[in-house]
């Protein structure tokens, strides 16, 4: 059955497919020979999705790191007295898969939820940034994303589950193509993220991985070419991915201080990065003084903090931000335990953090940055 459009915009994002991640390997050049490297947010993907879903930088749409300090706001003081029990018994990753499950349930969180690591002693003074579905209308802290817009224009339109698989999303993509009744598609493709913090970008599993997504993406365009009169396809990513290669134990430097957490100093450890609140001058010369000493990172100025679009009001993702070297991960974090060959969330300077975006025709508004794809999807939808 012919469709009733004309045209199918296809953008499918492929979580890490960095432009570094590309390099020196082939990829979809026949299909989509239009190719652009993108500047990436600085942050994690709970940063970098809001951007290219709003065009939004963190300061604006107010997603950055997971967890804030926030005690008046924190819900998750119900969770304390887990703090009392061994930690052999609750910090054991499936444990915690359950209680974050829980947690999500009990309180109609409909967005990403982990509690990763962080100690249950000390969680009744975070508060977590993604509580909604980001790729849902609504789905922003602040400001509108492509889904508001979309809906509003009442633009007939297909969004992946991001929580189902690969396979799904693709199948259920086709499936609406078939019917023939949308003008753009958001396709989610999640995997690439994993395998690459867990083989590294030069493994050869990267090639495979690639590899299929040529393939699976073929075979969709094939069957939108065949409902659609033009299909517009753009393959976009939201950072790229560095080869881990030194780790180092922050948080003891930080505990030998003799600083008492909460009533000098709050803190929290992503892989990357060391956030810090600091509650009275002694803790903030200390802790200054030995985040100086570290030689594998650097503290960041509220001059490239703001350029980076990351100075938040209120200093909502800490007073003090501690960010490593790029290939530099901090062991332990309440990010995760296990170890890890790549790693993102470094300065979006370092080659390694570029993302990339891969096209079949010549996209009309110029893209250099992450942000940018949310212009271009509004260019292609005719929002
Ligand atoms: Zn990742």
């Amino acid at each position: 059955m012919p469709s009733s459009q004309q045209t199918l915009s296809i953008v499918c994002f492929i979580d890490a497919l960095g432009w570094e991640v590309l390099r020196g390997r082939s990829f979809m050049e026949d299909r989509l020979p239009v190719r652009r490297k993108l500047r990436s947010t600085f942050g994690f993907s709970s940063a970098c999705v809001p951007s290219i879903l709003s065009g939004l930088t963190p300061r604006e749409h107010r997603h950055w790191s997971f967890f804030y300090y926030s005690p008046e706001t924190s819900p998750f003081r119900p969770l304390k007295p887990l703090g009392w029990l061994p930690s052999g018994l609750v910090d054991r990753g499936r444990v915690r898969n359950q209680i974050s499950k829980a947690v999500k349930k009990a309180y109609g969180f409909t967005g990403y939820f982990q509690l990763y690591n962080i100690p249950f002693q000390h969680i009744d003074k975070f508060d977590y940034c993604e509580k909604k579905d980001l790729f849902r209308p609504g789905g922003l802290n602040r400001g509108e994303n492509i889904f508001d817009l979309l809906e509003r224009e009442r633009v007939p339109y297909h969004v992946s589950n991001w929580r189902d698989s690969e396979e799904n999303n693709l199948a259920a993509l086709k499936a609406d193509i078939v019917r023939g009744e949308i003008r753009f598609a958001f396709l989610y493709m999640a995997s690439m993220d994993a395998l690459l913090h867990q083989v590294g970008k030069e493994s050869p599993l990267v090639d495979e991985k690639l590899a299929w997504y040529e393939q699976e993406l073929t075979s969709l365009l094939e069957v939108a070419e065949s409902h659609y009169p033009e299909v517009r396809l753009h393959v976009c990513s939201d950072h790229g991915m560095a080869t881990v290669h030194t780790h180092i134990d922050l948080m003891s430097r930080i505990e030998a201080l003799g600083l008492v957490f909460d009533r000098d100093y709050v803190a929290t450890y992503d892989s990357t990065m060391g956030r810090f609140w600091l509650k009275n001058e002694s803790a903030r010369h200390a802790i200054t003084e030995a985040l100086l000493k570290e030689p594998h990172g650097r503290i960041l100025s509220d001059e490239e903090l703001q350029e980076l679009g990351c100075d938040f009001e209120g200093d909502q993702y800490g007073q003090l931000i501690f960010l490593t070297n790029p290939g530099v991960i901090i062991v332990p974090s309440h990010m995760g335990l296990k170890p890890i060959t790549g790693m993102h969330g470094y300065h979006p300077d370092d080659p390694d953090s570029d993302a990339s975006l891969l096209s079949n025709v010549e996209p009309s508004t110029n893209p250099g940055a992450i942000t940018d794809i949310f212009h271009l999807m509004r260019a292609e939808a005719g929002v």
